[in-house]
């Protein structure tokens, strides 16, 4: 497929890339990975300790939890589902990276999502929301609403880490993925699996 190889280009553009000082800091660019073309896409904040260390997004206690929800709900990276963060490399100390560095990172989210061509992008938390959305916009007011961006339906929620901390937005967060299901079954698959819903 045409945008398998597309995608693998821009990786390796990725790789080679010195655009901010985050690259100094870290191990290794952490690109993305999962499904093309199978509408949907998660996008989180940046890689964390784990994540620098494999080279793999969503790998740590945050990612096992966000894999679990997505199953829950019927998507996986291995089948429907491609995962990236705002930016590509992991920020000293897991901070949360500046607004300089997620400009410098956004082109290369911006071709992921044209290349993945979600019908809908679920939004990890705040630095995804303001990163791609909205700078002043609020994740506890935005989250459990679809709101439509360049034509995708982008639905905000917690970032798993969030739900690490404060196990009661675990219920939050399964409302939320509920509607994307319901959103799924409109946009891509009538036929979509979920176990819960
Ligand atoms: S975070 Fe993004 S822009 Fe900055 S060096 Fe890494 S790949 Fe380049």
């Amino acid at each position: 497929m045409k945008q398998n190889m597309l995608m693998a280009e821009l990786q390796k553009k990725a790789e080679a890339c010195q655009n901010c000082g985050l690259r100094k800091e870290c191990n290794q660019v952490v690109f993305g990975e999962g499904v093309l073309g199978k509408g949907l896409m998660v996008i989180g904040e940046g890689p964390g300790q784990e994540e620098d260390k494999l080279g793999r997004p969503f790998v740590g206690r945050a990612g096992r939890l966000l894999d679990m929800i997505l199953e829950s709900a019927g998507f996986s990276r291995e089948r429907n589902t491609y995962v990236a963060n705002i930016v590509k490399c992991r920020p000293p100390g897991n901070r949360t990276p500046l607004p300089e560095e997620r400009e410098a990172c956004l082109p290369y989210l911006q071709e992921q999502i044209r290349l993945a061509e979600p019908k809908i992008i679920i939004l990890l938390g705040a630095t995804a929301l303001q990163g791609l959305v909205d700078p002043k916009a609020k994740i506890s007011v935005s989250r459990g609403r679809f709101q439509e961006w360049q034509g995708i339906q982008m639905m905000p929620t917690y970032h798993p880490a969030a739900l690490l901390r404060n196990p009661n937005l675990k219920a939050l967060v399964w409302e939320d993925m509920k509607l994307v299901v319901d959103e799924y079954r409109k946009l891509v698959d009538p036929n979509h699996y979920s176990e819960y819903h």
